[in-house]
């Protein structure tokens, strides 16, 4: 369901998926648009589980799970961003319960079957098709509360999903159709999101291109920006949105001469000259970090950094050097214009 007022459908949504007991999920900050779905679910809502956090971690994941078993829940709705669809997610990947996701941010897990749960430090993902929510229900009108700052950060968050399925090993001409028009209407959209946060249609061309870029997110493979920055978000715990900002401009640059018409199509999508410093100037332009160093990344921390992303072999449109890949994460903790 998309559109601005589209949570009124929620209740004939839930009737469609045959559910009479919902599990309402949020983040402990958001416990109020869950109160608003609850009320609107009435007597299919059976209760409110508000403790969602990154990363799913295994814990969270079975005080959930258990929480689903005791209140007898046949689905879970999940409100809010990747943090609490991924809750859902884990409580399905157990019991297959149903997920109708609400998603109040950009970053798209709402469209994938990829799982993430968090154990002992290590952020293990999967692929199940369990796992994908059945109905999703976007309205323009439940991101109008996310902040300027994580507004851009997730926007370019699904902008990195689409931009890296352009490049795929197992690019379709779907999904590169979906991705470019993905990263279009949210270039187009977000300088008005900011300009303007309650902007309604600004804030519905966003979340339409994040639906695109999801939907590209849960069909074809990613590569080295999506591995720079699980790497760099579990072994140096940065901000997920923020790292994806930070670090797409500089994975886009290595990959250019290897992914010539990707860069084209991501470039046009972005009304830029060129890919990396399209993304990298959109993200300066709507005041987002552009520096590992400002949000939270050692230099001491790069070797490392550098070492496990090139650990275990995965596809790429250009090879993995490790000195390459060093020098990259260099330019983005320095926070350099790629170019
Ligand atoms: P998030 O879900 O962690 O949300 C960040 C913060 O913003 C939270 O405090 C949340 O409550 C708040 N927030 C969200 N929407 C809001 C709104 N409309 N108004 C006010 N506050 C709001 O952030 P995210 O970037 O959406 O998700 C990141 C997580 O999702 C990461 O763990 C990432 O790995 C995962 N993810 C998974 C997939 C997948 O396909 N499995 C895809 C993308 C992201």
């Amino acid at each position: 369901m998309f559109g601005i007022g589209s949570l009124a459908k929620l209740s004939e949504e839930i009737e469609r998926l045959g559910a009479r007991r919902a599990l309402v999920l949020c983040t402990p900050e958001q416990r109020e648009q869950a109160q608003d779905v609850a009320a609107r679910l009435g007597t299919r809502c059976a209760g409110i589980f508000d403790r969602a956090v990154m990363h799913v971690p295994i814990e969270t994941a079975r005080a959930a799970r258990e929480t689903a078993a005791r209140l007898d829940a046949d689905c879970a709705v999940a409100v809010g961003g990747g943090s609490t669809t991924g809750l859902g997610k884990a409580i399905a990947l157990e019991s297959s319960l149903p997920i109708l996701a609400i998603p109040t941010t950009y970053a798209g897990s709402e469209m994938t079957p990829i799982w993430g749960i968090t154990e002992g430090g290590i952020k293990r993902t999967g692929r199940d098709a369990r796992v994908l929510p059945r109905t999703v229900i976007y309205d323009p009108g439940l991101t109008s509360s996310l902040p300027a700052g994580l507004s851009v950060t997730s926007a370019i968050n699904a902008i990195a999903h689409a931009a890296e399925g352009l490049y795929a090993q197992d690019a379709s001409p779907i999904h590169s159709l979906l991705a470019e028009e993905g990263i279009r209407a949210i270039a187009a959209g977000l300088p008005r999101v900011i300009a303007d946060p309650a902007d309604l249609d600004a804030r519905g061309d966003c979340l339409y291109g994040a639906w695109l870029c999801g939907a590209v997110l849960g069909a074809v493979g990613m590569s080295l920006h999506h591995k720079l920055c699980h790497t760099l978000g579990g072994s140096f715990n940065l901000p997920h949105a923020e790292t994806h900002t930070v670090v797409l401009p500089h994975a886009l640059f290595y990959n250019s001469a290897a992914a010539p018409q990707a860069m084209t199509r991501i470039a046009r999508a972005l009304g830029a000259g060129a890919a990396p410093t399209g993304a990298y100037d959109l993200a300066k332009a709507l005041g987002a970090p552009t520096a590992l160093r400002d949000i939270g990344m050692p230099e001491s921390g790069l070797d490392r950094a550098a070492e496990l992303a090139t650990t275990n072999a995965y596809w790429n449109p250009r090879p993995l050097e490790r000195s390459a890949i060093r020098k990259l994460l260099q330019q983005a903790w320095e926070g350099r214009r790629p170019d």
